[in-house]
């Protein structure tokens, strides 16, 4: 097995360590009550995302989708201007 040549100094050990950190990324302030918050993530404080409430008291606001506007079937479109 390899052995090091010779023994790392303190200041060596500890020079190297000083990149062992760990740094807290991807925090942003949420826009609806300003907590520190994950960016891309609904606010766990207010529930909030993109500027919509989705959480009210940790459960899920179902959004409801409008209703398709009804078309005018083509073929009958067509017979009227005949
Ligand atoms: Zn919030």
């Amino acid at each position: 097995m390899a052995v090091p040549q010779r023994r790392i100094s303190k200041t060596r050990k500890r020079l190297r360590r000083t990149h062992f950190k760990l740094n807290v990324t991807g925090l942003v302030t949420c826009p609806q009550c300003g907590a520190m918050i994950k960016a891309h993530h609904v606010c766990p404080k207010c529930g909030y995302y993109a500027g919509k409430a989705v959480l009210v008291n940790g459960k899920l606001v179902k959004e409801e989708k409008p209703a398709p506007a009804k078309k005018p079937a083509k073929k009958a479109a067509k017979k009227a201007e005949k």
